[in-house]
Protein backbone atom coordinates (compact mmCIF):
# COMPACT_ATOMS: atom_id res chain seq x y z
CA UNK A 1 0.00 0.00 0.00
CA UNK A 2 1.14 3.28 -0.86
CA UNK A 3 1.37 6.06 1.28
CA UNK A 4 0.69 9.54 0.36
CA UNK A 5 1.79 12.99 2.05
CA UNK A 6 0.69 16.41 0.65
CA UNK A 7 3.60 18.86 2.22
CA UNK A 8 5.70 22.14 1.77
CA UNK A 9 9.02 22.11 1.46
CA UNK A 10 10.05 21.69 5.04
CA UNK A 11 7.96 18.81 5.67
CA UNK A 12 9.39 17.51 2.71
CA UNK A 13 13.17 17.85 3.89
CA UNK A 14 11.73 16.77 7.56
CA UNK A 15 10.49 13.33 5.65
CA UNK A 16 13.25 13.01 3.39
CA UNK A 17 15.91 13.37 6.76
CA UNK A 18 13.19 10.79 8.41
CA UNK A 19 13.20 7.92 5.68
CA UNK A 20 17.69 8.63 5.89
CA UNK A 21 17.86 7.60 9.35
CA UNK A 22 15.19 4.37 9.42
CA UNK A 23 17.12 3.19 6.48
CA UNK A 24 20.51 4.09 8.10
CA UNK A 25 21.90 4.52 4.74
CA UNK A 26 21.31 1.11 2.62
CA UNK A 27 18.85 0.72 -0.18
CA UNK A 28 17.45 1.77 -3.29
CA UNK A 29 15.21 4.50 -3.39
CA UNK A 30 13.72 5.58 -6.54
CA UNK A 31 12.77 9.43 -7.59
CA UNK A 32 10.16 10.15 -9.69
CA UNK A 33 9.16 13.65 -10.95
CA UNK A 34 9.32 16.03 -13.29
CA UNK A 35 11.84 18.62 -13.40
CA UNK A 36 11.36 21.01 -10.64
CA UNK A 37 9.49 18.09 -8.42
CA UNK A 38 12.43 18.29 -6.01
CA UNK A 39 13.78 14.86 -6.81
CA UNK A 40 17.18 16.26 -5.84
CA UNK A 41 15.86 18.60 -2.61
CA UNK A 42 15.02 15.46 -1.98
CA UNK A 43 18.13 13.68 -2.11
CA UNK A 44 20.06 16.90 -0.54
CA UNK A 45 18.11 16.57 2.78
CA UNK A 46 18.95 12.25 2.75
CA UNK A 47 22.34 12.73 2.49
CA UNK A 48 22.42 15.53 5.18
CA UNK A 49 20.75 13.46 7.38
CA UNK A 50 23.16 10.71 7.04
CA UNK A 51 26.10 13.49 7.88
CA UNK A 52 26.86 14.57 4.44
CA UNK A 53 28.49 18.32 5.05
CA UNK A 54 28.69 19.78 1.31
CA UNK A 55 26.72 20.75 -1.54
CA UNK A 56 24.27 17.95 -3.57
CA UNK A 57 24.02 18.79 -6.92
CA UNK A 58 22.32 16.70 -9.55
CA UNK A 59 24.85 14.86 -11.50
CA UNK A 60 22.97 15.67 -14.94
CA UNK A 61 26.24 14.78 -16.96
CA UNK A 62 28.20 12.78 -14.97
CA UNK A 63 25.20 10.63 -14.43
CA UNK A 64 26.22 9.59 -10.42
CA UNK A 65 27.74 11.25 -7.98
CA UNK A 66 29.50 9.04 -5.15
CA UNK A 67 29.31 9.93 -1.46
CA UNK A 68 31.46 8.20 1.17
CA UNK A 69 29.22 8.74 4.06
CA UNK A 70 30.23 7.32 7.86
CA UNK A 71 26.76 4.63 6.79
CA UNK A 72 28.75 2.99 3.74
CA UNK A 73 28.94 4.63 0.11
CA UNK A 74 25.78 6.56 -1.52
CA UNK A 75 25.16 7.27 -5.04
CA UNK A 76 23.28 9.88 -5.88
CA UNK A 77 22.20 9.18 -9.92
CA UNK A 78 20.28 11.18 -12.35
CA UNK A 79 19.83 9.40 -15.16
CA UNK A 80 17.53 12.19 -17.57
CA UNK A 81 20.54 12.49 -19.94
CA UNK A 82 21.10 8.63 -20.24
CA UNK A 83 20.38 7.50 -23.82
CA UNK A 84 20.26 3.70 -23.62
CA UNK A 85 19.72 2.14 -20.28
CA UNK A 86 23.01 -0.41 -21.22
CA UNK A 87 25.02 2.38 -20.52
CA UNK A 88 24.47 1.76 -17.34
CA UNK A 89 26.02 -1.77 -17.49
CA UNK A 90 28.99 -0.03 -19.10
CA UNK A 91 29.56 2.50 -16.30
CA UNK A 92 29.94 -0.81 -14.05
CA UNK A 93 26.47 -0.14 -11.94
CA UNK A 94 26.42 -3.30 -10.38
CA UNK A 95 29.14 -2.59 -8.31
CA UNK A 96 27.32 -0.02 -6.82
CA UNK A 97 24.33 -1.58 -5.42
CA UNK A 98 25.48 -3.81 -3.12
CA UNK A 99 24.12 -4.91 0.68
CA UNK A 100 25.65 -2.15 2.16
CA UNK A 101 25.44 0.74 -0.08
CA UNK A 102 22.34 3.57 -0.76
CA UNK A 103 21.37 4.45 -4.17
CA UNK A 104 19.27 7.63 -4.32
CA UNK A 105 18.02 7.06 -8.04
CA UNK A 106 16.30 9.97 -9.77
CA UNK A 107 14.48 9.30 -13.41
CA UNK A 108 14.75 5.48 -12.71
CA UNK A 109 12.45 5.10 -15.85
CA UNK A 110 15.73 5.95 -18.17
CA UNK A 111 17.60 2.95 -16.42
CA UNK A 112 14.60 0.43 -16.67
CA UNK A 113 15.48 -3.26 -17.41
CA UNK A 114 18.79 -2.61 -15.97
CA UNK A 115 18.35 -0.88 -12.95
CA UNK A 116 17.44 -3.34 -9.59
CA UNK A 117 14.19 -2.87 -8.22
CA UNK A 118 13.96 -0.38 -5.72
CA UNK A 119 13.44 -0.67 -2.07
CA UNK A 120 11.04 2.40 -2.03
CA UNK A 121 10.06 4.72 -4.77
CA UNK A 122 9.24 8.13 -4.16
CA UNK A 123 6.94 9.84 -6.74
CA UNK A 124 6.75 13.62 -6.25
CA UNK A 125 3.96 15.62 -7.62
CA UNK A 126 3.51 19.55 -8.12
CA UNK A 127 0.55 21.12 -7.09
CA UNK A 128 0.54 25.16 -6.34
CA UNK A 129 2.20 25.62 -3.82
CA UNK A 130 2.78 21.90 -2.10
CA UNK A 131 3.80 18.66 -3.96
CA UNK A 132 2.18 15.47 -3.22
CA UNK A 133 4.73 12.69 -2.02
CA UNK A 134 3.47 8.92 -2.96
CA UNK A 135 5.64 6.41 -1.19
CA UNK A 136 5.09 3.14 -2.53
CA UNK A 137 7.33 0.18 -0.91
CA UNK A 138 8.47 -3.25 -2.46
CA UNK A 139 10.40 -4.90 0.01
CA UNK A 140 9.88 -5.62 3.83
CA UNK A 141 12.36 -3.15 5.16
CA UNK A 142 10.89 -0.23 3.05
CA UNK A 143 7.30 -1.19 4.74
CA UNK A 144 8.66 -0.90 8.17
CA UNK A 145 9.95 2.48 7.25
CA UNK A 146 6.66 3.33 5.78
CA UNK A 147 5.09 2.63 8.71
CA UNK A 148 6.83 4.09 11.29
CA UNK A 149 6.91 7.03 8.87
CA UNK A 150 3.20 7.02 9.22
CA UNK A 151 3.28 6.53 13.05
CA UNK A 152 5.93 10.03 13.61
CA UNK A 153 3.16 12.41 11.12
P1 LIG B 1 14.22 18.02 -9.50
O1 LIG B 1 15.49 17.39 -8.98
O2 LIG B 1 13.01 17.15 -9.30
O3 LIG B 1 14.34 18.48 -10.91
P2 LIG B 1 14.85 20.17 -7.65
O4 LIG B 1 14.91 19.53 -6.32
O5 LIG B 1 16.13 20.49 -8.33
O6 LIG B 1 13.90 19.31 -8.61
O7 LIG B 1 14.04 21.53 -7.56
C1 LIG B 1 12.81 21.61 -6.89
C2 LIG B 1 12.48 23.06 -6.59
O8 LIG B 1 11.21 23.14 -5.98
C3 LIG B 1 13.48 23.69 -5.61
O9 LIG B 1 13.66 25.04 -6.00
C4 LIG B 1 12.79 23.59 -4.27
O10 LIG B 1 13.13 24.67 -3.42
C5 LIG B 1 11.33 23.61 -4.64
N1 LIG B 1 10.57 22.66 -3.79
C6 LIG B 1 10.95 21.45 -3.45
N2 LIG B 1 10.04 20.83 -2.69
C7 LIG B 1 9.02 21.65 -2.55
C8 LIG B 1 7.77 21.55 -1.86
N3 LIG B 1 7.43 20.44 -1.17
N4 LIG B 1 6.95 22.58 -1.95
C9 LIG B 1 7.30 23.66 -2.66
N5 LIG B 1 8.47 23.83 -3.32
C10 LIG B 1 9.35 22.83 -3.27
MG1 LIG C 1 17.25 16.78 -10.06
Amino acid sequence: MPIIFTVDESTMLQIAAQLAKLSQGVGVFYLKGDLGAGKTTFSRSFLQALGHQGTVKSPTFTLVEPYQLATGMAYHFDLYRLADPEELEFMGIRDYFTDNSLCLIEWPEQGQGVLPPPDLQIAIEHLPKQRKLTLTPYSERARLWCNTLNTLS
